[in-house]
């Protein structure tokens, strides 16, 4: 049962010593309820009120971890419905997925293409995080040598997939330290393979038909002393498997149900490629964990990559560069000077206009808390006094024989204080537009 800041303040020193870094036990107390700081921050919590406040702020979703230590997949620990009432965490790994049937040869080849593929995008790097290797075949020596050469081309943390449990155990031992996911136990299996989960300290899905045999199938395993947990529950159709993933999410957070408090895994493989991509984009958004995939098709990768970074950056911090000029180009001492804000988005854009005009230029990222270049001048980020600050801060002056500062259109009102603040430099409004810098910075140095 959730407890209230009410009832955590009851069971706090009361003493407002400050030490947990915010002024009063009742603020303190408001933080934990809303799971935004941990009660060891307070070193004078009593033994009774770490056993009452520690089984509350137990995560509804348990973060499970992927892979060998220092390299590993989180998963889990997700606290809210929806992305706008606080954040997603943990983004949905993607998993591709090998099979045991296929030739060394061209496991060899796509495991490359697996640990080659990235996608750069607003100076992120994004990748497929997991790999799974199902036991087609039903037979051991197949099996563990698949699973070791896409563990070794791929280099990333491996699902093992078989109904045969001395398959597994084989490949688990061919993989020690690795702490791979184990695909499945079953309510026919469980015993067996929630073993090889606690011998080799593994993570392990769980895998039934229904909701209510799901829930005892991970009963069963942490009553066996298993904890890290993932759900499979196949579905006929994806709407099905939408509708569980939501009912599992609502009744773990709104619930608290624990037994189905843990990441799901969902299969979308076997379909063409608009569906595919549908069906992933939507388990993506709604709930799943992991997606795994059989294609690295990159009309179906660059949108479930996009859509992945998009909803699992944090609402509440725009994704940012470091504030400081950068070269674009080789610029030189006449090139012209820009200026703009660190929201990622905008500098990736300005810079990209600015590389693709063929003019060098120093522009010089403004610290606004990563928000574009309106938001910011409107909440006084983007001032006049504040540009003209950064650009004596700078150094710049040192570098360029240039007076000119050229400053976003969007904030043509701001070029009246900048001068003030900047004797001797020229300020001139550019583009509003990223897209009509070209032609302006070709008119700047013609
Ligand atoms: Fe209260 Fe503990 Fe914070 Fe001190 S450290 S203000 S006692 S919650």
């Amino acid at each position: 049962m959730a407890l209230t800041g009410l009832d955590i303040f009851k069971l706090l020193p009361k003493t407002n010593c400050g030490e947990c870094g915010v002024p009063t036990c009742m603020a303190f107390a408001m933080k934990l309820a809303a799971k935004n700081v941990e009660l060891a921050a307070c070193p004078y919590a009593s033994e009774q009120a770490k056993q009452k406040i520690g089984a509350a702020s137990k995560p509804p979703i348990r973060l499970v971890k992927i892979g060998p230590p220092g390299a590993e997949v989180a998963i889990g620990n997700e606290t809210v419905m929806f992305r706008h009432e606080k954040t997603f965490v943990h983004p949905t790994a993607f998993a591709m997925a090998f099979s045991d049937g296929q030739p060394l040869e061209e496991l060899r080849h796509r495991t490359a293409e697996v640990r080659e593929y990235c996608l750069e995008r607003v100076g992120e790097q994004l990748r497929l995080e997991l790999a799974l290797v199902e036991n087609t075949t039903g037979a051991v020596q197949p099996f563990v040598d698949a699973v070791k050469a896409v563990a070794g081309g791929t280099g990333r943390g491996m699902i093992l997939m078989s109904d045969n449990p001395e398959a597994l155990a084989a490949a688990l031992a061919a993989l020690e330290g690795q702490r791979p996911l184990i695909h499945a136990a079953t309510p026919e299996s469980v015993k067996e393979v929630g073993a090889l989960a606690l011998k080799h300290k593994a993570p392990v899905v769980a895998r039934a038909a229904t909701l209510e045999e799901l829930s005892a199938l991970t009963k069963t395993l942490t009553g066996m002393g298993v904890q890290d947990i993932v759900l499979d529950l196949p579905a006929d159709n994806p709407a099905a498997a939408l509708q569980y993933n939501t009912a599992i999410r609502k009744m773990a957070l709104k619930g608290s149900f624990e037994p189905l408090g843990y990441p799901i895994i969902n299969f979308v493989t076997g379909r063409d490629l608009p569906s595919l991509v549908a069906d992933a984009s939507t388990l993506l958004i709604k709930y799943a964990s992991i997606v795994v995939l059989d294609t690295l098709q990159y009309q179906a990768l660059l949108p479930l990559m996009m859509l992945r970074q998009n909803i699992y950056t944090d609402p509440q911090k725009p994704i940012q560069v470091e504030p400081k000029f950068y070269p674009i180009g080789e610029p030189g001492p006449e090139s012209p000077v820009l200026v703009t804000t660190n929201f990622s988005l905008t500098y990736f854009l300005v810079s990209g206009e600015i590389e693709n005009s063929g003019v060098p230029a120093h522009l010089g990222i403004i610290e606004a808390e990563g928000m574009s270049v309106l938001t910011a001048w409107a909440a006084g980020k983007f001032s006049g006094a504040k540009v003209g600050a950064f650009l004596k801060a700078s150094g710049v002056e040192g570098q360029v024989k240039t007076r000119r500062v050229i400053i976003p259109g969007y904030v043509a009102q701001i070029s009246g204080e900048l001068e003030e603040s900047l004797p001797g430099w020229e300020v001139v409004v550019g583009p509003a537009e990223a897209a009509d810098l070209g032609p302006f910075l070709k008119m700047q140095v013609a």
